[in-house]
């Protein structure tokens, strides 16, 4: 169901689908459309400092009829606040922000080179001070990882990377799995780019289901938590309604056939 959750490698337990809520407006848009996603089953919000909205997500949270430890909210350090101080003070916004006593889940938005790793000393401690109940990556690709774990006293819980079937990162996921760290995938629908792609359009006939879920449900088989962003009430509930049917294996060869190493969005590489 809509509540299953995976279990991160310190056995915080996350939702396999959430909201993401980049370029929703703060104020009444993002609280409207996060009334609509809890009332349709989503417990999971992903924000960011950068989107700009997490007074609105913190007004949305107090105004749901969910006690706040079902929800699990993640933001996210820009890259101008990396550094140890500037990652605390950046945290401590953001909480102040969202109005909550504790974070679910924060994350280092982007790798910015040189800096990340110091960034995540001040992640670990806010975690050993109970600030916040998982702390996790973005945008790492394996050699970021593998810098940060020469170092890191505790290995990221999540890695929350441009995911989708033309991006579907094989060697990634294995080095994440290998680690314990559980890969997210941000842009999941790719903005809507591949809809009429015609290997997702004959698996959405043959389930009678649409070519957005169809997509998100090859997520959740990949094991793959997954955060599409909509703030039209139908696609919201279309979004979640990929709890009640499988994909079988010859679908799930279809699509990750599809693969061919193709970001829309920024590189982890070059991009901070
Ligand atoms: P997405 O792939 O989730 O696509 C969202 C867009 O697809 C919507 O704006 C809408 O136009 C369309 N859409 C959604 N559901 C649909 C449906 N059922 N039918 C038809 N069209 C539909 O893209 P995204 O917003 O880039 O990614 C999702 C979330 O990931 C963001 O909101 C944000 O929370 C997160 N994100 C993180 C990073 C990062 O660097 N960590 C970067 C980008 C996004």
């Amino acid at each position: 169901s809509i509540h299953e959750r995976t279990t991160l490698n310190n056995g915080v337990k996350m939702p396999w689908l959430g909201l993401g809520v980049y370029k929703a407006e703060d104020g009444r848009e993002v609280i409207n459309t996060i009334k609509e996603a809890v009332s349709a089953g989503y417990r999971s919000i992903d924000t960011a400092a950068i989107y700009e909205n997490e007074e609105g997500v913190g007004e949305a949270i107090r105004q749901v009829n969910v006690p706040r430890e079902e929800l699990f909210i993640t933001t996210k350090v820009w890259n101008d606040r990396h550094g140890y101080d500037e990652a605390i003070k950046a945290f401590e916004e953001s909480r102040e922000k969202l109005g909550v006593d504790v974070i679910d889940l924060y994350l280092i938005h982007w790798p910015v080179t040189g800096k990340f790793t110091e960034t995540w000393k001040a992640l670990e401690h806010l975690y050993k001070e109970g600030r916040v109940r998982a702390i996790g990556v973005s945008n790492f690709n394996i050699h970021h990882l593998e810098t940060l774990l020469e170092e890191a006293e505790i290995v990221p819980a999540v890695n929350q990377m441009e995911y989708h079937p033309l991006l579907a990162l094989p060697e990634l996921h294995a080095f994440c799995k290998e680690k314990g760290i559980q890969l997210e995938a941000w842009s999941p629908l790719t903005r809507g780019r591949i809809f009429d792609d015609p290997i997702i359009r004959s698996i959405a006939e043959k389930h009678g289901k649409s070519p957005a879920q169809i997509i998100l449900r090859w997520d959740l088989q990949n094991e793959v938590v997954t955060i599409p962003k909509s703030v039209t009430p139908s696609r919201i509930r279309e979004n979640a309604a990929i709890f009640d049917f499988e994909l079988d294996q010859e679908d799930m060869d279809k699509i990750n056939s599809m693969n061919k190493n193709h970001r829309f969005s920024g590189d982890p590489d070059t991009f901070a």
